[in-house]
């Protein structure tokens, strides 16, 4: 079976796209994630369409193919703070603009933290999530957003299964909305990744296992259940090489793309390098080699 796997990549001002592109390939990837612009504010440069184009040649060249390649929306997107309609409007508004900043770079994908409840219950905030998605789908065309299931940190939503099915079934345009699992998040949450077949199993009942349309591959720094949210690199963590190795190898998520979001590796200040090229090395040798020592 044909792997589809690469990692999370800078996305710069100057190089754009052709910088994104570059440096997958320099991980020995044949997809990608990276984010259009700061995660945390909504300053985003013109998107040069010279970039773009050289990009697309070079990714051609390198078997990437587009239909893989995920954007990762930014951050700063609550839609389930409806605190004052201004903000939540702020909120929806920035997110369609991503959803078409997406599209105009020829992709199909965007991932997107569901939300945190915030002066709402959690009920509520599911609510508007709901609503601010159906009034972003509204606002642009095309692009898929992918729910991220997350470790359940301070509110966060999208937590479980239950959560996740209940956004789903909310929203008008079913073409429009998929699921991005993440392991580090799963564990946190309480998933035992080493049991994955069954959480799958449960998710195919619930929501459909169709809706699983990538997966963030990290390993955790804690226990399940912890609810913490911190990625660890593949083998060095609580989940560990082995079934995390089981996962990027499940039959039953043929095709799909799989994303390293593991930390870049620092011995000290000056001396960091990424993992990406060693982790997905040994994914694909499905052989655990020490990388760090
Ligand atoms: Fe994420
Ligand atoms: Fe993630
Ligand atoms: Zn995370």
């Amino acid at each position: 079976m044909n792997l589809i796997i690469g990692s999370h990549v800078s996305f710069t001002n100057k190089t754009q796209l052709v910088g994104s592109v570059n440096e997958a390939i320099s991980y020995g990837a044949n997809t990608f994630m990276f984010y259009t612009g700061s995660t945390q504010s909504t300053q985003r440069s013109e998107i040069d369409d010279n970039l773009t184009y050289e990009a697309y040649k070079l990714m051609v060249d390198n078997g990437i193919n587009s239909d893989n390649v995920i954007v990762h929306a930014p951050y700063i997107i609550n839609l389930a703070n409806r605190a004052s309609d201004d903000k939540f409007m702020f909120y929806v508004n920035f997110l369609a603009e991503e959803l078409s900043r997406v599209k105009s770079l020829g992709f199909n994908k965007m991932v997107l933290h569901p939300g945190s409840a915030v002066n709402c219950s959690r009920e509520e905030g599911l609510k508007n999530i709901i609503d601010g998605l159906n009034l972003a789908f509204e606002k642009s065309s095309d692009t898929v957003i992918l729910l991220e299931t997350m470790a359940g940190k301070g509110n966060e939503l999208g937590t479980n299964i239950d959560e996740i099915k209940t956004i789903i079934d909310g929203i008008h345009d079913k073409s429009r909305i998929g699921v991005c699992l993440d392991t580090c998040h799963l564990n946190d949450s309480g998933i035992d990744i080493n049991e994955f077949d069954n959480y799958l199993d449960l998710f195919d009942k619930e929501i459909g296992i169709e809706m699983i349309k990538c997966v963030h591959v990290n390993d955790s720094m804690n226990p399940i259940g912890s609810h913490k949210d911190r990625h660890q690199n593949i083998g060095y963590g609580t989940i560990g090489f082995d079934a995390l190795n089981k996962v990027v190898h499940n039959e039953r998520l043929e095709g799909i793309p799989f994303i390293l979001e593991t930390p870049w590796v620092n011995r000290n200040k000056d001396d960091e390098y990424p993992p990406y090229k060693f982790e997905i090395d040994n994914f694909r040798k499905e052989k655990f080699i020490d990388f760090i020592q």
